[in-house]
């Protein structure tokens, strides 16, 4: 297997491109590498707080080619589930500034506090997301409306420690509301693949993470070939020894071997 064979490349980030501050030793390396041989690299985040344009911004201080369109977030997955229950109107918009500039490009009108007029809630993560935006996804919870998250992860890797994510959040509002959410775009969901394989016409990607149970698990479940890279949370004998939806089907201790005739293990 070689990188010859894949038309378009999905890096999760965390873990893969970075970690907090810093770039994961091989990875500029092993993405200008794919680069150069011709396939189209893709950055795919469930961090719904940050716009595409911004995060590209981020790789680029970091030394890796990224522009607006090479990064797709699961606040751009969530704008597209929102619109396959209603078509037009106000969203109340629970998050960061990504969260309402995706619902914006998909034609909906953000809003910030919940009335008749609106159809749909879409709840992302935001460092300022506080009570009051809770109590108004609530409200329009229990009026009935769809609900779709980001993404369900309950932690977040913040510079001082674990910090609350999304799902935890979301499970605030689920808890008073009596019910769940109605979509999800985020890993392990396939939404975000989707969304990032629909954007470029991919026709043979490849998902590469350093989870088993959102990376390698989303690539199953949408039937795409999955790489595990050992710089992040999995080890490669975890997925080497793991079973169903989140075996691998290669593993690298790092991106350089993206380089030119480096072997990648399948995992058998
Ligand atoms: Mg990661």
């Amino acid at each position: 297997m070689s990188i010859g064979d894949r038309d378009v490349l999905l890096f999760d980030l965390d873990g893969v491109v970075y970690v907090g501050p810093n770039v994961v030793p091989g990875a500029r390396e092993g993405i200008l590498s794919a680069h150069q041989q011709g396939a189209r690299c893709i950055f795919v985040t469930n961090n719904a707080s940050r716009t595409a344009s911004q995060i590209a911004v981020h790789l680029r201080e970091l030394g890796i080619a990224a522009e607006e369109q090479d990064v797709v977030t699961s606040s751009m997955a969530g704008a597209t589930l929102v619109s396959s229950f209603v078509s037009a109107g106000d969203v109340l918009a629970v998050g960061g500034e990504g969260v309402a500039a995706a619902l914006r490009e998909r034609g909906f009108n953000p809003v910030r506090e919940y009335s008749d007029s609106v159809v749909a809630v879409m709840q992302g993560y935001g460092s300022n997301v506080g009570w009051s935006d809770l109590a108004e996804a609530t409200f329009a919870v229990r009026a009935g409306v769809p609900w779709i998250a980001t993404n369900l992860d309950s932690t977040f890797p913040s510079a001082r420690g674990i910090a609350p994510g999304n799902g935890a959040l979301v499970h605030v509002v689920a808890q008073t509301a009596g019910r769940g959410p109605n979509a999800v775009a985020g890993k392990p969901e396939p939404a975000l693949l989707q969304e990032a394989i629909a954007r470029t016409g991919a026709l043979r990607p490849l998902m590469i993470g350093d989870r088993l149970d959102t990376d390698i698990a989303a690539g199953s479940r949408l039937g795409i070939p999955t790489l595990l890279v050992g710089t992040g949370v999995a080890s490669l004998d975890e997925g080497r020894s793991a079973r169903g939806e989140e075996r691998p089907t290669y593993v690298a201790a790092d991106l350089t071997c993206l380089l030119p005739n480096k072997a990648w293990d399948e995992v058998a």
